[in-house]
């Protein structure tokens, strides 16, 4: 048995062929699949008994099913997604007054185990598929339409490193902006890494057409590496290189993602030394607000200290926001994505 949504519409069209089937019938399937967003082969109802019977015998469609749902006070709405082997991974529908927003997984759990974040403790599970991860965008996009609005903008910034499951999220991604997937603008999705610099320059020989976010929170390799030990492998001079050369490429700004961390990384130093980094290429920073998680080190920073730092940044001619959380009451918001019930027993 073999999962489907690894078949191109040219290799689908040769195994109809060679089952003794019309060749067009591949691009229904296709159609199926990734338009219409088919859970099995019996929703596919232009094609004969015989043939979903066919399908079936060969091929299997592990779609994932809205297993909880939370609602929280701000609006933003958390999605418990249960996996065909039990797992379960998380996404989250964020309203604002001009736009819809899912953030989505790649993975379950991760193993980059940054240390402020509570995805990294889970530990890393697994990889999503291709059709895991897309199917995340159709049920966020399902509710946002029973909502009566739709779905416009989508960030990899839910559990997991996105780089580090680069063929299927490249996949997954190429059939949510296709014309003949779902169709959505590349300009309208982020993908956040925390810099696995090898993929970075992969993306950029691809000449990507979506948005790339760095999660920097340090400009500092000594600081960088205290709380992300990613840093080690990939320190800031090379990622800093390998973002230059994703600029050229694709001649797209990349974000910055800066977590104000108290006391740790605050102060009008690391400001000034984050603005010295960014001279390299052109970007845009987001000040994210941190999001407690069980662990006691680490506290957002104060408002005072916040502000100070956006203006320092704004002094220097860089283009910031402060980004403040949303769900948090929820454990919805970014690092927090940790369900407690990550297994389920059948
Ligand atoms: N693995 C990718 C994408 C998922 S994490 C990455 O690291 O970029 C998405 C964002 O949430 C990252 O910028 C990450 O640093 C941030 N994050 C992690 N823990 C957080 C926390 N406790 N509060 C706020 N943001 C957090
Ligand atoms: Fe993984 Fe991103 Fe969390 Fe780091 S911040 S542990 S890379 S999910």
């Amino acid at each position: 048995m073999e999962d489907i949504r690894r078949y191109s519409l040219p290799q689908l069209r040769v195994f109809f062929e060679q089952h003794g089937e019309k060749s067009f019938r591949a691009k229904q399937v296709y159609e199926w699949l990734w338009q219409k967003g088919a859970r099995n082969f019996d929703e596919m109802t232009n094609l004969s008994k015989q043939t979903r019977a066919m399908l079936a015998e060969h091929f299997f469609i592990h779609s994932l099913e809205v297993y909880t749902t939370q609602k929280s006070s701000d609006g933003t709405m958390k999605f418990g997604f249960k996996l065909h082997d039990g797992f379960i991974v998380e996404g989250v529908m964020i309203p604002a007054p001009d736009r819809r927003t899912a953030c989505i997984s790649s993975q379950v759990g991760c193993n980059v185990g940054c240390s402020f974040c509570a995805t990294g403790k889970l530990g890393f599970k697994r990889n999503l598929s291709a059709g895991e991860i897309f199917d995340q965008v159709v049920e966020i996009s399902r509710w946002a339409e029973k909502e009566g609005s739709r779905l416009t903008n989508i960030v990899m910034m839910g559990q997991g490193e996105p780089l580090l499951n680069v063929d299927n999220v490249l996949l997954a991604i190429d059939r949510i902006t296709a014309a003949d997937g779902l169709a959505m603008s590349p300009r309208r999705l982020t993908l956040s890494t925390s810099g696995i610099v090898r993929n970075i320059k992969e993306l950029a020989d691809q000449q990507v057409r979506f948005n790339l976010a760095v999660s920097l929170h340090a400009a500092n390799d000594v600081k960088r590496s205290e709380i992300m030990r990613i840093n080690d492998t990939y320190p800031l001079a090379e990622l800093g290189e390998a973002l230059v050369y994703f600029h050229e490429k694709t001649g797209s700004r990349v974000t910055f993602e800066y977590l104000m961390l108290r006391g740790i990384n605050d102060t009008l130093e690391d400001a000034q030394e984050l603005a010295q980094y960014c001279k390299q290429l052109p970007v845009k920073i987001n000040l994210i607000e941190y999001n407690s998680t069980d662990d006691l080190r680490f506290a957002k920073s104060y408002s005072k200290t916040s502000a100070a730092f956006l203006a320092y940044l704004e002094s220097k001619n860089l283009i910031v926001n402060l980004r403040r959380s949303k769900g948090e009451d929820i454990d919805g918001a970014c690092g927090q994505l940790a369900n407690k019930l990550t297994m389920i027993k059948e």
